[in-house]
């Protein structure tokens, strides 16, 4: 493969860290143009003095000077802001965007990097559920190529038939033979918790996955399972599947990433180990392959492989997810915008751990329906939402 110029969005966090592990190991095929963070100042320097980017992207004025003075003599000029995140996204040198920003930030400058046609690695799936038919006609519009990072979307992709993803491919499942996405889930730490012990529930049991290491925020969403919810609705976007198309089934030992099932009843499966790095691999060279430093998948020394329907008396999170997409409109986006801010509530110990379904179903209730007909539209309905939540939160605080 040619040499892929690279930004990384978000590059001090889960998924930022990973694709730079893979990137420094094949340094004749990447090379690195932008990085960004947010906090983590110290580990953005070093990431910059291994990697040699042009740009370092901070968020505020502060932390920009921290930077500075941490990158004093290098070549790396540091940049402030989401206007700057946009401009990293999309400079004509830049091949390939990993959009690995947490949450409804990590937007504008994924629509970016579609709108200047880049090979969109897409992690941050808030993207998708936010706008997703505005990113995706972005995307169509601008040529741009998306490559989904979340594990199980990967997972689907690499399943799919290949003709599915070529330009002007009509988009019905159906015609591509087929039947249904089985989303894999691995029903997080409280899968097999006595449902009435859920109460208890602390941030720190939240965060502890038993597969996958990861950042907070989705991490408790993984034992809520509004993560799942909030895939099922990304799929709905990257496969033009409807709902009904999208089956989540619980997997608790994370190897089947997800499923296609077609119509002659075939079923082709993405099988590895819960590693990031794989299919960041997958994305970053695309349609080739190259090592990502994963552990070999040894079947016979795991044994088992075992499924299971989701209960969503335990998990009404992800009832909450159908029904925001059901509901269509802005819905999916009011969904996500509360989301973010009864986790940050949860994590702070501001709400118990059954509040999070609870106040999201009330803002559900109290918002949803509105049509969208722009991104201004979505915006609107993100800041409702939080603001909604918040007089929730407050409202219920213990
Ligand atoms: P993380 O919290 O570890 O890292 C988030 C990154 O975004 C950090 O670099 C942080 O500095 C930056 N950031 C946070 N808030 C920001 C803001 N307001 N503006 C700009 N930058 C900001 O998160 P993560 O686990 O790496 O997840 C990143 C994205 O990838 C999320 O959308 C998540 O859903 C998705 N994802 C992650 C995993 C995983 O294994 N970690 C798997 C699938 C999908
Ligand atoms: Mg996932």
């Amino acid at each position: 493969m040619t040499m892929q110029s690279l930004t990384v969005l978000g590059a001090t966090g889960s998924i930022g860290v990973n694709t730079l592990d893979v990137v420094a190991r094949h340094p004749e095929k990447f090379r690195v143009i932008a990085l960004s963070g947010q906090n983590q100042i110290e580990k953005l320097a070093q990431q910059c003095r291994q990697f040699h980017p042009r740009y370092a992207v901070v968020l505020d004025a502060a932390k920009a000077q921290a930077l500075q003075a941490l990158l004093a003599g290098t070549d790396t000029e540091v940049l402030v802001g989401m206007e700057a995140l946009e401009f990293v996204a999309s400079l004509p040198e830049v091949d390939s965007v990993m959009a690995a920003i947490v949450g409804a930030a990590g937007l504008r400058p994924a629509l970016a990097a579609a709108r200047t046609g880049k090979r969109v690695l897409l992690a941050n799936k808030e993207t998708l559920v936010m706008a997703g038919q505005f990113f995706m006609q972005a995307v169509r519009d601008h040529n741009a190529t998306l490559l989904p990072i979340d594990s199980e979307h990967n997972a689907i992709f690499q399943s799919m038939p290949a003709a599915y993803f070529q330009r002007n491919n009509n988009g019905d499942l159906k015609a591509h033979g087929v039947r249904r996405i089985l989303l894999t889930a691995s029903g997080g730490p409280f899968r097999t918790r006595e449902l009435d012990t859920l109460k208890d529930i602390t941030p720190e049991q939240a965060i502890a996955h038993p597969n996958w290491v990861m950042g907070k925020k989705i991490s408790v969403d993984s034992a809520t399972m509004m993560n799942k919810g909030l895939e099922v609705i990304e799929a709905r976007w990257l496969f033009n599947a409807r709902p009904e198309q999208i089956e989540v089934v619980i997997h608790p030992q994370s190897i089947v990433h997800s499923m296609v099932e077609y119509l002659d009843g075939s079923v082709l499966a993405q099988l590895s180990n819960p590693d990031m790095r794989t299919p960041i691999a997958h994305s970053l060279a695309y349609p080739e392959r190259i090592e990502a430093g994963v552990n070999w998948l040894d079947l016979a020394k795991i044994g088992t492989l075992t499924f299971e329907a989701p209960d969503l008396r335990r998990f009404p999170c992800l009832g909450l997810a159908y029904q925001a997409l059901a509901a269509g409109g802005a819905a999916p986006a009011i969904l996500n915008a509360a989301n973010e801010e009864v986790v940050a509530a949860f994590l702070d110990r501001r709400i118990p751990y059954l509040a999070i379904a609870e106040t999201l179903d009330a803002v559900l209730q109290r918002l949803a329906g509105q049509p969208v007909e722009s991104l201004e539209d979505l915006m609107t309905a993100d800041a409702a939402a939080r603001a909604t939540a918040q007089q929730l939160i407050t409202a219920s605080s213990v």
